[in-house]
C-alpha cells in the first residue's frame, strides 16, 4: 500500500466515523458523504405504545412495559443510531408524573446520546410530559395546544404531530390549528422526503384518528409526503393511500393478541425509500428480524 493510499483511508475512516458519530456503519461506506447533513442514508428507531407505569411491577397480559423498554432501549443504544421517534403513549394510562420520571429514566441512554421525538397519544398528559420532558429533540414548531416537532434527519425529514384530545379517552385529533399549520408547512417546506408521525390509527371507528380524512385531503396533495407513522392499535402492519405507505408500529408495551410482535421498528431511510427492520423483544418474536422494503411515491 503506497502512502498516498494508506492516508487516504485513514482519512476516509476519519469522515466515515465522523458522520457515523462513532457507531457502526449503515450499508455501504460508499453512500457516505464528507458530513451528516449531506449523507445519503439515516438510521431511526421508531417505537410506539410503551405504557411506561409508576410502577415498574404494573403488567397486562403478562407483559412489563417497564422492563420492555428497558430492553428495547439495550438493544437501540447497543448500536445507537442517529435518533428515536415514540410514537404515543409513552405513559401507561393516564399520563401521571410518576410515569413520565420512570419513562425518562428508562431513555436515558438515548437521550443522553441522541434526539429522541415524542408524538403524545391517548394515554398520556401534555403538561406533565412537557414538565418530565423539556429537550423536544428537535425544532418545536408554534401550535397552539398541541406538542409538533420537525426534524431534519439528512435525506429526509420527520414531523411529529399531537393527536391527543383527552387522556384516557381513546380517540385522537389533530385539530384545526395543527392540520393548518401542517398544511402550510408542507407547502412551504422544501421537496425532502418527509414522513408523519402521531399516534392514532387512520379508520373510521369511534377511537381512531377523528379528522383522518381532512388529514388525508392535505398530504394526498403534498408530493413530499410520503409516509404516516403511527401507534394505538399495538399491531404491526404496512398499508398505503394513494401511495403513502402507512407504517403501524408495534407496541413495545404490550400486544392486545398473540399473533403481534412486542418490540420496536429499525428504520434505514433513504430519499428514495426505506428498509424497516422488526425488532420483536416479546409477544409473536417470529418475525424479530423481518425486513419490510418501501420505496417513496414519486
Ligand atoms: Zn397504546
Amino acid at each position: 500500500m503506497s502512502m498516498q493510499n494508506r492516508s487516504n483511508r485513514r482519512q476516509f475512516l476519519k469522515t466515515a466515523l465522523t458522520a457515523a458519530g462513532g457507531v457502526a456503519l449503515l450499508g455501504s461506506c460508499q453512500s457516505w458523504g464528507s458530513s451528516p447533513t449531506d449523507k445519503r442514508s439515516a438510521r431511526w428507531a421508531f417505537m410506539a405504545d410503551t405504557h411506561i407505569p409508576a410502577d415498574p411491577e404494573n403488567n397486562y397480559r403478562g407483559f412489563y412495559p417497564y422492563r420492555n423498554l428497558e430492553q428495547v432501549v439495550g438493544q437501540v443504544a447497543a448500536d445507537p443510531p442517529e435518533g428515536a421517534i415514540i410514537a404515543g403513549d409513552l405513559a401507561r394510562l393516564e399520563g401521571l408524573p410518576g410515569d413520565y420520571a420512570n419513562a425518562r429514566k428508562l431513555l436515558t441512554p438515548l437521550t443522553e446520546k441522541r434526539p429522541v421525538c415524542v408524538a403524545l397519544g391517548n394515554h398520556d398528559n401534555r403538561e406533565n410530559f412537557l414538565a418530565a420532558f423539556t429537550n423536544p429533540g428537535g425544532s418545536q414548531q408554534d401550535v397552539r395546544g398541541k406538542h409538533v416537532v420537525v426534524v431534519d434527519a439528512g435525506p429526509v425529514q420527520l414531523v411529529v404531530l399531537d393527536s391527543l384530545l383527552f387522556t384516557n379517552k381513546v380517540p385522537g385529533l389533530l385539530g384545526q390549528a395543527q392540520r393548518n399549520w401542517l398544511r402550510q408547512y408542507l407547502q412551504a417546506s422544501s421537496d425532502k422526503p418527509t414522513m408523519l408521525f402521531f399516534h392514532h390509527t387512520l379508520g373510521d371507528g369511534d377511537g381512531d384518528l377523528l379528522d383522518a380524512p381532512r388529514l388525508f385531503d392535505i398530504v394526498q396533495p403534498a408530493p413530499n409526503v410520503k409516509a404516516l407513522v403511527f401507534g394505538h392499535s399495538h399491531a404491526y402492519s404496512y398499508g398505503q393511500f394513494e401511495g403513502i405507505h402507512l407504517i403501524n408500529l408495534p407496541a413495545s408495551g404490550y400486544n392486545f393478541n398473540d399473533a403481534q410482535p412486542v418490540g420496536w421498528v429499525e428504520a434505514q431511510l433513504t430519499a428514495t425509500g426505506g428498509h424497516f427492520i422488526c425488532h420483536a423483544v416479546g409477544g409473536n418474536t417470529e418475525i424479530d428480524g423481518q425486513v419490510k422494503t418501501l420505496k417513496w411515491r414519486t
